[in-house]
């Protein structure tokens, strides 16, 4: 039976990205993906601020931003006019406009060159977990690993196999979905009654989407030419061409997320943790960033290095930022539906203020992802990738996150002592001027930091709790500055 560390369900953007995640720290990982080769269709079209943000913190971003074209605001359902991304705490103030497929292509890529194994064709179709490990059946074969995680998508094996509730709300309403050619102009395309067909730019077709009336009970039924063409002759009043078609499908507005992330050795990331109306084009966004956010705790766990409860961190963080989207999802839904209720004005006019459209511009790309928000500014966000001045050669930030390992960025020349327990990295920064230190998460994320003159109080704690048992130094910089 072959034998691995991490076994992953699924080469979607989650399932890619936790791979590179766990190679990067030399875990054994093989990704089983039941398709033989990637879809010949592409769903998602954009990667946001945030995505751009933690790729940035292992060197990913910037090929991807040559690449795509950039927007200025962020996407968003509802409200009349954008949210923009001018001002917002992020790096990338900007969403990227890039297939999902070209992401999946760099992220395979690089899974491949750090020696994760990809097997297409396999699918996973049950598994058992004892003390030790998972074994897993695929079709064709068995597997065993230390862990399993079910990167598999919205209707996820690995979730209903480990017993993991999918508690939230059915969809109320379906659209159809086709990518083809036709001559409807960019934008919505009112009918007669005031419901509208949308089409969508797309390099060398349309994508059109339109309410379903009367969506058949078996929401698999295989989606026709014939029926889309229906429907949108219907909406418009009028006949319009559909030809060549490329993709067909339906989709609704379903929310559900799973009740656990974990469940012993078997964890879950992506959409088979979550399902959510498609506003804000946020998909393989949250896929990415549930991926980092695991990649590294389940790295540390695999290799004996982490602090007991690390890996549950992963729940406790994620699962409250999934219910988040699925409430920033829903309610953009509700504000389309809403018309002139006062609440959906009061929004509206939120939107229309400055500060309130970058606070809607952070909140519905995850820009405002705090895990111990109530501390220092920066703690438990994603640290700004600052410009810094290393050994006399200038860098920034995230550069220092490359190699996926905790970083303890000293600002002061005062913490040398630390390199026992932790990767020190002195330096200086014009945009620093109140901070002596930071802890940096594998992930980028504030573990501790130290205003000025604060010494390493509370450090020894920070690093036994995010990196492990590790030597710290005897004396405190806090005891010898107020000794
Ligand atoms: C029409 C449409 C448009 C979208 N547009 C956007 C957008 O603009 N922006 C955005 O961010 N998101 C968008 N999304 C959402 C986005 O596509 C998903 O959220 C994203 O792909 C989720 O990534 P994932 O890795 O979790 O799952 P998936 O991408 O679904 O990958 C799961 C993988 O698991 C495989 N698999 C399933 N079961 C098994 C098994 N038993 N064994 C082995 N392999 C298995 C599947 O074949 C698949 O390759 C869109 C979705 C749709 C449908």
């Amino acid at each position: 039976m072959p034998e691995t560390d991490v076994l992953i369900a699924g080469a979607g953007p989650a399932g890619l990205l936790l791979a590179a995640e766990l190679a990067l720290a030399g875990v054994r990982t093989t990704i089983v993906e039941r398709h033989p080769e990637r879809p010949p269709y592409c769903r998602g079209f954009n990667l946001n601020a945030r995505s751009l943000d933690l790729l940035a913190r292992r060197g990913l971003a910037e090929g991807l931003v040559a690449e795509g074209h950039r927007v200025p605001h962020a996407p968003v359902t509802g409200l009349p006019g954008p949210l923009l991304l001018a001002d917002a705490a992020t790096d990338h103030p900007f969403s990227l406009g890039i297939p999902q497929t070209r992401v999946e292509e760099v992220l395979e890529a690089r899974a491949l060159a750090l020696g994760a194994e990809i097997l297409r064709g396999h699918e996973l179709r049950s598994f058992t977990q004892d003390d030790d490990g998972v074994t897993s059946e695929v079709h064709n074969g068995r597997f065993r690993s230390r862990y399993l995680a079910g990167c598999d998508g919205g209707r996820s094996t690995v979730r209903k196999q480990a017993g993991i509730a999918f508690p939230g709300v059915d969809a109320r309403w379906f659209a159809l979905l086709g990518d083809v050619e036709c001559e409807l102009p960019y934008g919505p395309s009112a009918g007669p009654d005031g419901r509208s067909v949308f089409v969508i730019p797309r390099p060398g077709y349309v994508r059109i989407v339109v309410r379903e009336d009367d969506p058949p009970s078996d929401k698999d039924t295989p989606v026709t030419l014939d029926r889309l063409q229906a429907q949108v002759d219907a909406v418009l009043g009028r006949h319009v061409e559909l030809r060549a078609p490329r993709w067909l499908s339906r989709f609704g507005d379903a929310a559900r997320l799973a009740s656990r992330y974990r469940a012993g050795r078997v964890l879950l990331a992506g959409d088979a943790a979550h399902i959510h109306p498609p506003a804000g084009a946020i998909g393989v966004n949250v896929a990415l960033d549930d991926a980092f956010n695991l990649g590294w705790k389940l790295a540390a766990t695999v290799l004996g290095t982490a602090p007991p409860g690390l890996l549950d961190t992963y729940h406790e963080e994620r699962h409250a930022a999934g219910e988040r989207i699925l409430a920033n999802t829903r309610a953009q839904v509700a504000l389309e539906e809403a018309g002139a209720e006062p609440w959906a004005d009061l929004m509206r006019r939120v939107a229309a203020h400055p500060a309130g459209n970058r606070a809607l511009a952070e909140i519905i790309t995850g820009l405002d992802a705090c895990y111990e928000p109530g501390g220092h500014p920066w703690l438990g966000r994603l640290a700004p990738d600052v410009p810094l001045t290393v050994s006399g050669t200038e860098t920034h930030l995230a550069a220092l996150l490359r190699s996926g390992r905790p970083v303890l960025l000293d600002l002061t020349g005062a913490f040398a002592s630390w390199s026992t327990a932790v990767d020190v990295v002195t330096a200086s920064s014009p945009s620093t001027s109140d901070i002596d230190a930071v802890l940096l998460r594998p992930d980028g994320h504030v573990a501790w930091v130290a205003s000025s003159g604060s010494g390493d109080a509370g450090l020894a704690e920070a690093v036994r709790r995010w990196i492990g048992d590790v030597p710290v130094p005897d004396v405190s910089l806090h005891a010898a500055a107020t000794s």
